[in-house]
């Protein structure tokens, strides 16, 4: 039994933000989840599928955390909502804050300004460079630097600075304030001949290139994630974080790691900050951060940056920007629950133990025919599937490689991420063994089907 929505205003589309189900769904007959527990899903056939995503990159406790739960109910029941603008606020959100401030570590943070999602985050994060930049006399360092096929979101300015054509095409996008620097994947774009230290070395060249290009009086800030997700799974070559800071410390260019993804444990390390020794001027947060119980974001800013924001308000006005529902108390609420349980069970410890097997089982993989690369670290993993295990041989797009993989993990009860021929996996922290070795079992058969399906 599937549901029926009727003719779709946009079929074939795969990256809509939902208006209504009908428009978000590619096919007419989208499968639509009724419960969840621990690890799984049910489809409202009650049919059981592995969440190897997470829901989207998201449910790092699994779908039945009841402290999670009891968590909003208690919240709901004293103060279901109160605003946090003109210096009111409620105990939650200073709660959460303080908290968020102590647990990133990588570096002193300041302030922490709380949103509704990634997208809010990264919209924010442009607002308070330029706030900043204003603060300091310097207006015209506006522009930003973004890398091809990130992902931050989907409202104008994150998927501006979005790397993906996609959210740019048809929207005339992106705007003419953001630029693009390369995708850091060593296997599709290294040189013959280059190691993984050369590449970094190049692209930090071109980014320097870039920025003298432009000028670097007009460049205000280069926003990465740690280990890119929506745009395949891409985990950083060797030395090349290291290599991309120099450079923008050097032009005086703000960072902006976008941990909406990677924080809380997902790369084995509390957040990708840390595993790549990233010194961030600001943090975007959202996804794990409550656990995705309640929709929250967050910013996390640096005393530098947010001590300017508050010593010129009183001359350029207050930073006038927030959303009704920023700081909403039970998103607090749950969000500062799942903090203490990502500290009570050790939830990086967790994650190590873990992932070994998760990695090492499904890179047990990579002599498929089909497979071009399998890439990934901690608890997140991509496969791309090409011809001749090579880069620049992809499959026919009407082949429709990836999508056929992605419909046998389903029939199979795996859920994962299809992006053309790119197959995504973050499942939730708290994922068992058994569990790791059903995801591994069933990503087996599913290969299996592909390869004989392109062989036919
Ligand atoms: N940044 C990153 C790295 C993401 O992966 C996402 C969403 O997947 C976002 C930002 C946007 O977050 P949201 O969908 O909550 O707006």
């Amino acid at each position: 039994k599937r549901y029926s929505f009727g003719e779709s205003m946009f079929k074939g589309h795969s990256m809509l933000a939902p208006f209504t189900a009908g428009w978000q769904t590619t096919d007419l007959h989208p499968l639509v989840i009724e419960k969840s527990e621990g690890s799984y899903v049910y489809d409202i056939n009650g049919k059981k599928y592995l969440d190897a995503l997470a829901g989207l990159w998201a449910t790092s406790l699994g779908g039945s955390e009841p402290r999670l739960v009891d968590a909003a109910i208690a919240q709901l029941k004293k103060l279901p909502f109160y605003h946090s603008f003109w210096n009111r606020t409620t105990l939650p959100s200073l709660d959460l804050a303080k908290e968020l401030l102590e647990m990133f570590t990588a570096r002193k943070m300041g302030k922490a300004f709380f949103v509704n999602s990634g997208s809010e985050a990264n919209d924010t994060q442009v607002k308070l460079v330029w706030y900043y930049n204003n603060a300091l006399g310097r207006p015209d360092k506006k522009k930003f630097i973004a890398r091809a096929k990130s992902y931050h979101g989907s409202t104008l300015i994150a998927a501006s600075l979005s790397g993906l054509p996609a959210l740019h095409q048809k929207f005339d996008l992106p705007a003419p304030f953001v630029l693009h620097t390369d995708c850091p994947h060593y296997w599709r774009y290294h040189l013959p001949g280059e190691t993984e230290e050369e590449f970094s070395t190049r692209l930090a060249k071109n980014l320097e290139q870039l920025i003298l290009k432009e000028g670097p009086e007009t460049i205000a800030a280069f926003i990465a994630e740690p280990v890119m997700g929506a745009g395949g799974v891409i985990v950083p070559p060797s030395t090349y974080f290291e290599k991309v800071q120099a450079v923008v410390k050097k032009y005086d260019i703000l960072f902006i790691a976008d941990e909406v993804i990677c924080a809380f444990g997902r790369l084995g390390t509390m957040f990708g900050c840390d595993k790549y020794n990233i010194k961030p001027d600001l943090v975007s947060l959202a996804k794990a951060l409550s656990s995705a119980y309640l929709p929250i974001g967050a910013v996390l800013v640096s005393p530098e940056i947010s001590d300017v924001i508050h010593a010129q308000s009183n001359k350029l006005g207050s930073f006038s920007h927030g959303f009704t529902y920023s700081g909403h108390p039970a998103a607090c609420a749950v969000a500062i629950e799942a903090l203490k349980i990502y500290k009570e069970r050790n939830i990086v410890d967790q994650v190590n133990k873990i992932a070994p097997r998760f990695q090492d089982g499904i890179k047990a993989f990579s002599d498929s025919p089909i497979i071009g690369e399998i890439r990934g670290t901690g608890l997140i993993l991509g496969t791309e599937f090409t011809d001749n295990k090579s880069p620049n041989d992809p499959f026919p797009p009407e082949w429709g490689v990836g999508a056929y993989f992605g419909a046998q993990c389903e029939k199979h009860g795996m859920l994962v991420r299809v992006a053309g021929d790119n197959i995504m996996m973050s499942p939730p922290y708290i994922i068992s063994q058994g569990e790791v070795d059903e995801l591994i079992s069933i990503y087996g058969k599913a290969l299996k089907e592909t390869e004989k399906k392109v062989q036919e």
